[in-house]
């Protein structure tokens, strides 16, 4: 069930971060909502939304925080991170740019995350093949170099969405149960 006052074991708090326009917001709307914007409508503030999974015999409820648009002016504060014990890092396998700023935001990640953070690399908008600008390898590569998980995802066609938020879920479960 997701209803929202339902009984819950955990609650875990995760976080969406890397650049503009990877997808963030549309995969998390997936994730949440089963809904996905052609059009970009960055809002002000931290947002977040809730859903509950149920993880071997606890339901948990999972509270993902999107940027809401901050990452734009690199004005992601500290309390953005202040308890996460997971985080999807995002890129778009169309913009090469994007792959090349993972470093960053896992720099930024290591200074303010928990230390076990648990971290998804994710290559989204895998549903543009002619204009990937990153291979497959090059992602599964750097995750395994940075001891990240790694998987391409696409919010638009709903591929790989829930088994990415899944497995972040499922390894925050395995490190504090
Ligand atoms: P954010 O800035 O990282 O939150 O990115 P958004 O979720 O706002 O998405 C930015 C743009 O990319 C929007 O125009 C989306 O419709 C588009 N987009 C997001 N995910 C996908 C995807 O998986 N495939 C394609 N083709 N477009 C996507
Ligand atoms: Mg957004």
């Amino acid at each position: 069930g997701d209803s929202y006052d339902e009984e819950c074991d955990y609650l875990f708090k995760a976080v969406l971060i890397g650049d503009s326009a990877v997808g963030k917001s549309n995969l998390l709307s997936r994730f949440a909502k089963d809904e996905f914007r052609l059009d970009s409508k960055p809002t002000i503030g931290v947002e977040f939304a809730y859903r509950n999974i149920r993880v071997a015999d606890k339901l948990i409820k999972a509270q993902v925080w999107d940027t809401a648009g901050q990452e734009r002016f690199r004005a992601i504060t500290s309390s953005y991170y202040r308890g996460a014990l997971g985080a999807l890092l995002v890129y778009d396998i169309t913009r090469r740019a994007t792959f090349e700023n993972v470093g960053k935001w896992l720099k930024e990640l290591r200074e303010f995350g928990n230390s076990d953070i648990v971290v998804i690399l994710v290559g989204n908008k895998s549903d543009l093949v002619n204009s990937r600008q990153v291979g497959e390898e090059e992602g599964k590569k750097l995750a395994e170099k940075q001891g990240l998980c790694f998987m391409e995802t696409s919010a638009l066609e709903n591929k790989n969405v829930e088994e990415a938020f899944l497995e972040m879920i499922n390894k925050i479960h395995g490190i504090t149960s």
